[in-house]
């Protein structure tokens, strides 16, 4: 089979000249083809392989490209790339790997195409374009990667227990790319992750959360999720989740399946917001509702304050992932923390000072928090979907007239505390804190609107019932 029309990009003409300058076969390998057959529109990175040097041909391809791109080298792995167009172009000798137990990073020798496609982890990545004169564009695919792409199967191209126990990273990678790519992975596959889920130990955190991300960012992140419970992986990786698992029963009550509820979560949120850490906060909203599970006589199942404990645990486990405990992991936080707020205002008629309270508790978060809580609207009984749905359209509306009227979110108090200091001559001191409470509560309950004049006038009030005395001169008319 031909796909001369997956080269027609001038770079493909330019890689093939260098390599037959250099007397090299050389081939485009992995992603780019299989997302060409895929049609799954243009894929960035371009994967060249050479039977011979690789970064000797990244040189060769350089010279001939305008500007000369700068050829970065990776002598470590033999490997090359450039940046052209807009694309990242990595080269790499052919080579035959052997790997030992403790690393997931092989011995390598240098080998045939052969060879170096029987080190892809999958059929469907293992296929190459050939760039030599006499073939430009002929299907190179040994393990008939085109037919498991047709039937969406994805399958390793030799046995599927060593391919998986030789570099785990795989593991990830399968489950990810049959998430992606909404493919099956064939049974000997996922008996041989099951198998070999304790060898995820040798991936680095990162690596695995390059996956996570990968599968989160999918758009039906539950598929990834699945398949990662099913083979054990996910108890290794995220035991928080799997500790959702499962219905209990006392007294004929009972509570709803938190693990796959999170997952449906997760799903929905990806329908509407392709923000990654928004998709964490759906995965991890409800991931303190296992420690805090209880069952209380004549109440039922209850999960106290689970919100609170989940926060705490965002940030144990983004430290264990190795994730940055920045700004997104404190988003993912507050997201968590706050994650039952409008849900209640749903229930209940909307007051204004409801809203209000949570504009100011939430910030500029206000939007995600509303998006992660319709999210979380899972209910089957259609009349509840459709009440809390209105409900939070009447919630969205009211946040932006609040907003209009009153500017309560990132709130700074109207009257600060140097000037209750100056008013009553105080030094620091509580009652300092409990006047501006004061002021604070009164706004957020619309005693007295968001201005200066009626909060200095309650300080008054507030401070004389506290028996502090004005200082005459500050009094204003
Ligand atoms: P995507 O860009 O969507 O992640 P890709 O297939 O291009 O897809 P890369 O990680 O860029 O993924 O890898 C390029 C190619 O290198 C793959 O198609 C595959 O042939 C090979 N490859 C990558 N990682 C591994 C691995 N751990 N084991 C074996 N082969 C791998």
């Amino acid at each position: 089979m031909n796909y001369k029309e997956a080269l027609k990009h001038p770079i493909f003409e330019v890689i093939a000249k260098a390599a037959s300058r250099l007397n090299l076969d050389a081939f485009v390998i992995g992603g780019y083809v299989r997302d060409h057959i895929l049609d799954r529109g243009e894929h960035k990175d371009i994967d060249i392989v050479s039977v011979g040097s690789g970064i000797a041909l990244a040189k060769e391809v350089a010279k001939d490209l305008p500007n000369h791109p700068k050829v970065q080298v990776f002598k470590t792995y033999g490997t090359a790339m450039l940046r052209y167009d807009d694309m990242d172009i990595e080269f790499v000798g052919a080579r035959k790997e052997s790997y030992n137990e403790n690393s997931r990073n092989p011995v390598v020798e240098n080998g045939t195409l052969q060879d170096d496609q029987n080190r892809r982890d999958f059929t469907i990545n293992a296929m190459a374009l050939s760039l030599s004169k006499a073939n430009f564009g002929e299907l190179l695919d040994p393990f008939n990667g085109i037919d498991d792409l047709d039937k969406n199967i994805i399958k390793t191209p030799l046995n599927p227990d060593i391919t998986y126990s030789d570099d785990p990273l795989r593991m990830m990678r399968a489950i990810r790319f049959a998430t992606q790519l909404k493919f099956k992975i064939e049974k000997a596959s996922l008996d041989a992750i099951s198998k070999n889920k304790n060898r995820i130990k040798i991936v680095s955190k990162e690596r695995i959360v390059v996956e996570i991300h990968k599968i989160l960012e999918s758009e039906v992140p539950s598929t990834g999720f699945i398949l990662l419970e099913k083979t054990g992986l996910l108890d290794l990786i995220l035991p928080e989740l799997t500790a959702l698992k499962g219905i209990d029963e006392i007294e004929g009550q009972t509570h709803k399946d938190n693990f796959y509820h999170t997952l449906e979560v997760v799903d929905n949120i990806a329908k509407t917001t392709n923000n990654l850490w928004l998709r964490w906060a759906a995965l991890l909203h409800d991931i303190g509702k296992a420690p805090t599970k209880k069952f209380v006589k004549k109440v039922g199942w209850t999960f106290h304050a689970h919100e609170f404990e989940g926060a705490k645990m965002v940030y144990q486990i983004f430290k264990r992932l190795k994730m940055p405990l920045n700004d997104k992991m404190k988003f993912v936080q507050k997201m968590v923390f706050m994650s039952s707020r409008p849900i209640v205002l749903a229930q209940d008629i909307v007051t204004d000072s409801a809203v209000r309270r949570l504009v100011f508790d939430a910030g500029d978060y206000v939007d995600d928090l509303m998006t992660l809580c319709e999210a979380d609207i899972t209910t089957k009984n259609p009349k509840k979907f459709n009440k809390y749905h209105n409900n939070f359209k009447i919630v969205r509306q009211k946040i932006i007239e609040v907003e209009a009227r009153d500017h309560v979110r990132n709130f700074q108090p109207p009257v600060s505390g140097e000037e209750i200091m100056a008013t009553f001559n105080l030094k620091p001191s509580r009652e300092i804190g409990q006047i501006k409470d004061v002021i604070k509560e009164a706004i957020l309950e619309g005693d007295i609107p968001n201005e200066y004049e009626a909060a200095y006038l309650l300080m008054l009030k507030k401070g004389m019932e506290l028996g502090l005395k004005p200082v005459d001169k500050q009094i204003k008319p």
